[in-house]
């Protein structure tokens, strides 16, 4: 028996509406889409899609499911088991399914508990988002995200990392090209990784048929990924007007994580939040917002990525970011899409979900009311109605 959401507002993930539209699934694909008038399958479960708007199912290109969203996550990390580190990470990836998000591109773990989640995920022994995984982030010695990465030096050094995660199941490979704000006595503008090193680990990455991004803040850091042949920036902090002009002629991704930034810089000394990770944030926000409206507007593809797991990025609220990318210059629109289609560009998944087509997989999220018109609604708590993943109801509020 197939299911149908019907005579409805559909955001199609291409830029297009539709209205008074029906949506058909069959097992875990969308096998059609009509206006209301042409007749349903017979047997088919009607789901009336009323006031809300059906969407694809959100993606999100960088979070980090074994995170806690507390003050100082590596610290926390770095102190409690990996049992308990993993029961945290089971209710981590149950918030974001039911918070409309089917698709994440986790961008660092420890421990491989993000690859056993996924698995759990994929044999149904668990409800969570899709998961692409990256293992562990590769850092040179001491670099940025070193008290949970793989440590690695010279290109041969970062061949063996990258060998490493591919070898127990990564889907991508993440690299860290500069310093960043949640590691103690580390400079957010530093280079780190250097440009042969990521070259090879980018190489290395590619001759897999996987891709390779590059955690990157400073203008330095940032270009030489690029040469190095990196697919996604991500954050992009200081994003010169030479990285902007590449970044759109060569169609590298920028995930900007705008989300990381804010909460950090929303809390104050009194949230426990180190204050070494208060003043560097405050230093970079500003700086951050700029390169994101000047590569938008430049053209450069964006695609949505919170890092969630961060000091007050909750899992579940992921969807957060897309206000936050609106009043840094996106139109609703253009916004919604870097959580759908783009997203799915960012991820190499453009060809099973992203948008509502025929033939692809069933992912789809009802929004209550229409964040078009009120980009706001998606901040609060029962925004989401329904979420379907690859045909399945993993969430029924409506
Ligand atoms: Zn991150």
């Amino acid at each position: 028996m197939g299911t149908a959401f019907v005579d409805g507002r559909v955001f199609v993930g291409n830029g297009k509406i539709l209205e008074h539209a029906n949506v058909v699934v069959e097992n875990d694909k969308i096998v059609s889409i009509s206006n209301t008038d042409a007749g349903l399958p017979e047997n088919t479960q009607r789901i009336p899609i009323g006031n809300s708007v059906l969407f694809p199912g959100f993606i999100d290109c960088h979070v980090h499911t074994v995170f806690d969203s507390s003050s100082d996550p590596f610290s926390a990390l770095a102190n409690e088991s990996a049992y308990i580190t993993t029961i945290k990470s089971v209710r981590n990836v149950e918030k974001t399914i039911r918070a409309g998000i089917t698709t994440v591109r986790d961008m660092g773990g420890k421990d491989n508990i993000e690859l056993a989640l996924k698995q759990a995920i994929n044999s149904g022994l668990i409800k969570g988002p899709r998961m692409l995984v990256a293992g562990r982030i590769i850092c040179m010695t001491g670099g940025h995200g070193w008290t949970i990465g793989r440590e690695a030096d010279g290109p041969d050094g970062i061949i063996r990392a990258v060998r490493e995660q591919l070898k127990v199941g990564a889907d991508h490979i993440k690299l860290m090209a500069t310093g960043g704000v949640l590691t103690a006595g580390v400079e957010p503008g530093n280079p780190q990784l250097g440009y042969e090193e990521m070259k090879a680990g980018v190489k290395e990455a590619h001759k897999a048929g996987k891709m390779a991004a590059a955690h990157a803040m400073g203008s330095q850091g940032i270009m030489k990924s690029l040469h190095a042949g990196i697919d996604s920036i991500e954050h992009g902090v200081c994003l010169t007007e030479e990285a902007i002009c590449f970044m759109k002629e060569n169609s590298v991704f920028l995930v900007p994580t705008i989300a990381a930034g804010y909460h950090i810089g929303e809390m104050e000394i009194k949230d426990d939040i180190p204050a070494w990770m208060i003043e560097k944030t405050k230093r970079i926000v500003t700086l951050h917002k700029e390169s994101l409206k000047n590569a938008h507007e430049a053209g450069v593809l964006i695609g949505m990525g919170t890092d969630a797991g961060t000091p007050f990025n909750y899992h579940g609220k992921n969807l957060m970011e897309i206000p936050l990318l609106v009043r840094s210059g996106l139109s609703p629109m253009e916004a919604l899409m870097t959580a759908t289609y783009r997203a799915s560009q960012v991820i190499g998944m453009e060809n099973q979900i992203g948008t509502i087509e025929q033939d692809k997989l069933a992912d789809l999220v009802l929004v209550r009311h229409n964040p078009l018109d009120d980009i706001d609604i998606l901040n609060e708590a029962d925004a989401i109605a329904l979420v379907m993943q690859g045909g399945k109801i993993l969430k029924d509020e409506l």
